[in-house]
């Protein structure tokens, strides 16, 4: 019999890109991805469970 194995605690680093974040000098976009990386770790759902899916537009930037 195997134990299962705890799944590694995930941080706001783990939900955190290398790549630049380009949106215009106090967009509303900073304060919803600023608040997605604070949640999504305290959610108890694995990052290969979590999707984001956009339309066009500035908000494509998101994911
Ligand atoms: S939504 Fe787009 S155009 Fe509007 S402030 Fe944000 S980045 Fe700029």
């Amino acid at each position: 019999m195997t134990e299962a194995v705890a799944a590694p605690k995930l941080t706001r680093k783990d939900f955190v890109s290398d790549q630049e974040v380009r949106w215009c000098p106090g967009c509303g976009d900073y304060s919803i991805l600023a608040q997605m990386q604070k949640i999504l770790p305290e959610i108890g759902v694995a990052r290969e469970d979590i999707v984001f899916i956009s339309g066009i537009g500035c908000s494509s930037r998101f994911p």
